[in-house]
């Protein structure tokens, strides 16, 4: 696919659907037009908006107003054909189909001159460096919290019908939840208000980063939610299956295939949400939960009903 081909497919396919790719991507976006948060891409406080109009327009006032593939640009320093590749990736978007082409593999070097091809060395190489400077930021500021918490129980997950779960709790009420990759290293933390507002530690490497609820002796299933609340709500309903929570729906994917990965023969349930809109607005929870099991060859349980709700919301009406 060529490249403007590639932009103009990647825009068409995500249009109605940024705060999903951006997430995938990790990079955070407030969910309302009124809220005033920090930059994705040059930090601040409260200098960025996100009004989204379907095409992921944002405005900073450092770093300028653009679309959804500009705020990936600023974000990873890259041009606008690797944000759309990076678009693509989560959109599921097949670039590379026709690159086996032959005669479209020769045009295609012929286009990516000498200069074009070191350019795209350097965004790597920039992008290596990034992404190590990120993780001892991250190193640094994660200790640096984890020392102030202490162990107890939340006012959100108590609000939540969750009562009993401690976790580290920092001095504002706000859960400190670490997220580990695959080696178990803690790569990415979510901080929980008591009012329910999450956020990723500066630095944190979401992707494929996950927490785990419990550990089963011995296990049938693992079990994928979205959220720490939903997780939990899951595992007490099935407490002897191995239950993570992925944190959102742009990260079930690469959680799943980790399980799949540390769990080659147990059954991989996810957990979804149900993002059901009454409208034709697309229903984000259960796309993203339907990829992550086709990937895997596992299995989606969404609650059974007909207005938007996730597991948490299903056992507090059961309970
Ligand atoms: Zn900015």
């Amino acid at each position: 696919m060529r490249n403007i081909d590639l932009i103009h497919e990647v825009t068409r396919i995500a249009a109605g659907q940024w705060p999903f790719v951006l997430a995938g991507l990790n990079i955070d976006v407030p969910d309302s037009p009124r809220k005033h948060t920090s930059c994705p891409a040059c930090g601040g406080k409260d200098r960025f908006r996100f009004d989204d109009n379907g095409r992921g327009s944002h405005i900073c006032g450092q770093c300028g107003a653009g679309d959804g593939l500009d705020l990936i640009q600023k974000v990873n320093n890259c041009d606008t054909t690797l944000a759309a590749r990076l678009a693509a990736d989560v959109l599921g978007i097949d670039y590379q189909a026709t690159e086996t082409d032959p005669t479209t593999a020769s045009l295609r070097r012929k286009w990516l001159g000498a200069e074009q091809q070191q350019r795209k060395q350097e965004c790597q190489k920039q992008a290596v460096e990034d992404a190590k400077q990120r993780r001892d930021m991250f190193v640094r500021l994660y200790s640096g919290i984890r020392q102030q918490a202490v162990q107890g129980e939340s006012d959100y997950l108590r609000s939540k019908g969750l009562g009993g779960f401690t976790f580290p709790i920092l001095t504002d009420g706000s859960i400190l939840l670490p997220l580990v990759d695959e080696s178990g290293a803690v790569v990415a933390a979510q901080t929980i208000t008591p009012q329910g507002e999450k956020r990723l530690v500066s630095g944190s490497a979401k992707r494929g980063a996950y927490h785990t609820v419990n550990t089963p002796e011995q296990s049938q299933e693992v079990i994928i939610a979205e959220g720490l609340a939903t997780a939990l709500s899951v595992h007490l309903m099935r407490p002897d299956a191995l239950t993570v929570c992925a944190i959102d729906a742009g990260n079930l994917l690469p959680v799943a295939e980790a399980m799949r990965r540390s769990h080659p023969i147990l059954q991989i349930i996810i957990a979804a949400d149900n993002d059901y809109h009454d409208d034709s607005q697309p229903n984000i929870g259960k796309i993203a939960a339907e990829k992550a099991a086709l990937s895997v060859a596992g299995w989606v349980a969404l609650p059974p009903t007909e207005e938007k709700t996730d597991w948490n919301d299903y056992h507090q009406q059961k309970n």
